[in-house]
């Protein structure tokens, strides 16, 4: 992957979408499908759409939009891992950083696709299970030390999600902006990481009305460091450190209802910050902007040195099939047109 243009100064990032099945609530609330995916790559929006009229529609209404893959609602996770991520891990044992998102409103799949299920673990645990065995495989040429942070922003509030405690402070030192007193645990094999993201889930913020549900508004970012001690040619010892950031973004829903509106308008109003402000160095990089505002929120600080640049950058957009949801995954298809 290359990520970066070096006649234009841009950044490029690969943008994918993924659709979910429709659930059976949906299904018996009479909803339908108003997506589909043709070739691999394009997403075919429709309000009107019926199984049969797909291809008399096709010219009449509706929206086509091109990626660089975007899955079927039958596409396994290990498709979605092989397709979009594992590239990066091979990056990350090279020393590259790099960052994979997940965007999209809340019940578009976005933690399905990140964190998943036991039986059918996501992009972070099968990241993490290539990344041992590609460890694996080289054993021979150097040691390896892999360290894993889950942390979570709410509200532009910091907090570790393996420790939970006192918000984290975050500094600014030598290596860039880190979140200081974050738990980096050391992993030696795949077997532990379900339990301990699934605990680390568990530590979201969750809305105080819906006790166990998720606050859509919460990001997690799992931080994937890889340590690697090789001899370089003339037999001297380097440390070379990659770092892959994997992250459960907050639910799109009110950030896209209030991207148009005037900046001092969104002062006053309940809006994700850090959703805004990643939207901005996106747009900036892609771009090829100079300034890249990194410092209007705490995730893009905390991202800082893993977006744009040399780091390789991958989109997820995650979409739900319903018809009940066709404003939102307008919305969230819009935005990763723009990102590409
Ligand atoms: P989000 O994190 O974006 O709010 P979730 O990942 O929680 O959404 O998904 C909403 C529901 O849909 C969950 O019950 C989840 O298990 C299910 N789901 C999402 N994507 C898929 C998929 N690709 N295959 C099967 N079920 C899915
Ligand atoms: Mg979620």
């Amino acid at each position: 992957t290359v990520s970066e243009n070096s006649s234009t100064g841009r950044s490029r990032i690969l943008v994918f979408v993924r659709l979910r099945p429709l659930a059976k609530k949906e299904k018996e609330a009479g909803s339908r499908c108003c997506v589909r995916i043709l070739n691999r790559r394009d997403v075919y929006l429709t309000e009107f759409a019926h199984e049969n009229d797909y291809l008399r529609l096709k010219r009449l209404r509706g929206r086509h939009f091109t990626f660089d893959a975007s899955f079927p609602d039958n596409a396994t996770q290990q498709d979605v891992y092989l397709t979009t991520t594992a590239e990066l891990v091979e990056a990350v044992l090279q020393g590259r950083n790099g960052s994979v998102f997940c965007y999209g409103a809340t019940g578009a799949g976005k933690t399905y696709t990140m964190l998943g299920t036991v039986e059918n673990p996501g992009v972070m645990v099968l990241a993490i299970k290539d990344l041992f065995t590609k460890i694996r495989q080289r054993s021979s040429d150097g040691n390896h030390a892999v360290h894993l942070s889950y942390l979570e922003v709410y509200n532009e509030t910091v907090r570790d999600l393996l420790s939970p405690g006192r918000p984290l402070v975050l500094r600014e030192d030598k290596q860039g902006i880190v979140a200081a007193g974050l738990t980096q645990y050391r992993a030696y094999s795949t077997d532990e990481v379900m339990a301990l993201l699934q605990q680390g889930n568990l530590n979201r913020t969750t809305e105080p009305t819906r006790v166990n549900e998720t606050s859509s508004r919460s990001h997690a970012i799992l931080q994937v460091v890889v340590e690697y001690r090789v001899k370089d040619a003339s037999m001297n010892v380097v440390n070379r450190v990659g770092k892959l950031s994997l992250i459960d973004l907050a639910g799109s829903e009110r950030a896209l209802a209030t991207d148009q509106r005037t900046l001092r308008s969104l002062e006053g109003a309940n809006i994700n910050r850090s959703l805004l402000a990643l939207s901005s160095c996106i747009n900036a990089l892609v771009e090829g902007k100079k300034h890249i505002p990194y410092r209007n929120s705490k995730l893009t600080q905390l991202l800082k040195d893993s977006l744009g640049g040399a780091c390789n950058t991958v989109m997820i957009a995650n979409i739900s099939p319903s018809n009940l949801s066709f404003g939102e995954t307008q919305n969230t298809l819009h935005w990763a047109d723009r990102a590409k």
